[in-house]
């Protein structure tokens, strides 16, 4: 028998008159001299007890040793609430529990920060006491949601046909632009694997396979600096196809996107269907590829505009061959002198060498140390183009092209969080197509695969592949939501003597292509499908629908932001002999 016959949640007006058996938490204690009252709180919600010596002068008794988060049994009668003494809050408010006996489970050290108020706690210390945060109401919410998010996910792909795959943590390195994390073999001396950065070559093996839909909620595992918002390890859900195009896959992640925003979360989905931008509109409109759509304030270049004017910034960056753009700020004339200074400074985290901005006074005149260098035909040029209204204040940055474009991108983010354009019940879905297929690395002097060394080429430009690799489009997608990638995939290589040419664009010889994807290359003479695929993150994704600020608040038990379990303490060093069995020496 369990320990409960109802939980706390699930109390009302309908189970009066009925004895109950409950078990929890205690989440608050009221003691009014004769009666003590207690908020129990269990996974599904909170309910009030009452002690009252007249009903049990024993359970009283014990009820005013009872201090927070002590895990007690309650029997008792469910009783209306007296008149007035509802609790509108709670949805258990009409009624209370009158105790008759209490059995306490357990007893409680007092928690190092409150349990029951959604109060700020220093992370570090959440993060050590992991399962005591994990208590509160926040993130038991969080967690919750994230299970149902998954849980939908796996139902929607059922029924369309997808089977779930496990596939391997232990394998072999799988490049996904990051570090892998390597397991040394005690059976194979001097031999490692590697934790998957994502299961791609494993998915693709599968569509050779002839799974034809797969999918799986897949770790993932990159060594990677711990910039931002980063786990070592994350949560993929892992798509392939077979027999597809492009179109196919996204028709299936926005259907399901659609689907699980609208009947599992609260948000408010802004786009049906979801907006498609090429990368070249993308960062020619918002000067990044995961632009955040629920606002405006789009870059706008004026460099024909400003090409041999009268000021240096402008004319000397463009006959450097640099670009400048700039956007709009509503409102912005009347920023005093610092705060534009503020957000020239800025754009200089960025590289940018500066901010130039011009205001519009309410008469419709410019107010700019800039303005006497360009002419008044240039500068009505320029407001037009700009579209900027009395009040505004135009900010445009004079530098080279991926300089300008990221300053301004993060520029324009700083600035609708600051005007308030970022309602974070509103998720703006959208897709990014027609990536380049390499970008170069400048470091190495070569190209690299803008997305993964298996992402196939558009048809139309494989010959560029020989030509103009730059030029060279890929068949790749991303989804993007509130200025996140949320998910990135691709119509992939399935013919051997395309795969090989890839590797040897990207630098790798075929003895090396050989070592480390022999395997796929020698499936892909074994009649490999046309296929596809795509792999949303969840833990960003729940992140948005759970409108919270970082990934951690929606893993049960994240990583720290320098990528340590502070409750379990690891990293940590090991035994002597383990180290031994592995054949491994430490060369600190
Ligand atoms: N494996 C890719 C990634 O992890 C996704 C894909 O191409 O399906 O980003």
């Amino acid at each position: 028998m369990p320990l409960k016959s109802h939980t706390c949640g699930e109390l009302r007006s309908a189970h009066i008159g009925q004895m109950v058996t409950l078990a929890g938490w205690v989440h608050r204690r009221r003691d009014h001299g004769k009666l003590i009252f207690i908020d129990l709180r269990d996974r599904w919600g909170i309910v009030q007890v009452v002690f009252n010596p007249d009903t049990s002068a024993e359970a009283h008794a014990v009820a005013e040793t009872l201090r927070l988060e002590y895990v007690i049994q309650v029997k008792g009668m469910v009783c209306r609430r007296p008149p007035g003494m509802e609790n509108p809050d709670l949805e258990t408010g009409e009624v209370e529990v009158a105790a008759q006996e209490i059995t306490v489970l357990n007893t409680a050290k007092t928690p190092p920060f409150y349990i029951n108020e959604d109060t700020p706690v220093d992370e570090t210390l959440r993060l050590r006491y992991r399962y005591l945060d994990l208590r509160r109401q926040r993130m038991q919410r969080n967690i919750i949601l994230r299970h149902q998010v998954v849980k939908f996910i796996r139902d929607f792909l059922c029924n369309e046909g997808f089977i779930e795959i496990e596939t391997p943590i232990l394998f072999k390195s799988t490049p996904e632009g990051a570090r892998d994390y390597l397991v040394p073999s005690r059976l194979h001396p001097g031999k490692f694997y590697a934790l998957p950065q994502s299961p791609q070559q494993l998915k693709q093996l599968l569509m050779v396979a002839g799974f034809e839909r797969y999918f799986q909620i897949a770790r993932c595992f990159r060594d990677e600096d711990q910039r931002g918002d980063r786990q070592p390890e994350f949560t993929q859900l892992d798509i392939e196809m077979s027999f597809v195009d492009r179109e196919d896959v996204m028709d299936v992640v926005e259907r399901l996107y659609t689907a699980v925003i609208e009947q599992v979360s609260d948000r408010q989905l802004l786009f049906k269907p979801f907006p498609r931008l090429t990368y070249a509109e993308a960062m020619r409109r918002f000067g990044t590829d995961s632009p955040d759509l629920r606002f405006g304030m789009e870059l706008v270049e004026i460099s024909d505009l400003v090409v041999g004017c009268d000021f240096r910034v402008f004319s000397e960056t463009l006959a450097a061959g640099g670009i400048v753009k700039g956007l709009k700020v509503p409102g912005g004339a009347s920023y005093s002198r610092k705060q534009v200074d503020e957000l020239a400074e800025f754009v200089r985290t960025f590289g940018a060498q500066g901010l130039v901005t011009l205001a519009l006074d309410e008469h419709g005149q410019v107010r700019s140390p800039t303005a006497k260098f360009l002419s008044e035909e240039t500068l009505q040029s320029i407001i037009r183009r700009m579209e900027a209204q009395p009040g505004d204040l135009m900010a445009f940055v004079a530098d080279r092209p991926s300089i300008a474009n990221e300053a301004l991108a993060r520029l324009r983010v700083m600035l609708g969080d600051k005007l308030g354009l970022r309602d974070n019940k509103l998720l703006a879905l959208c897709w990014i197509v027609d990536f380049p297929f390499l970008v170069w690395n400048e470091q190495e002097q070569r190209w690299d695969p803008s997305h993964h060394p298996f992402t196939a080429p558009m048809d139309e430009d494989i010959p560029l592949l020989d030509t103009d690799p730059g030029q060279a489009r890929g068949k790749q997608y991303d989804l993007v939501c509130n200025g996140y990638e949320i998910a990135g995939g691709s119509v992939r290589i399935h013919r051997r003597e395309i795969q090989e040419k890839v590797f040897r664009l990207i630098g790798l010889s075929m003895k090396e292509a050989r070592d480390q994807f022999g395997h796929l290359l020698e499936a892909f003479e074994y009649g490999t499908p046309p296929h596809g695929g795509i792999a949303p993150g969840i833990d960003r994704f729940v992140m948005l629908l759970a409108g919270e600020p970082n990934i951690r608040e929606v893993i049960a038990f994240p990583k720290s932001q320098s990528a340590m379990d502070l409750m379990a303490g690891a990293p940590s060093p090991v035994s002597p002999e383990q180290l031994k069995e592995l054949h491994l020496k430490l060369d600190l």
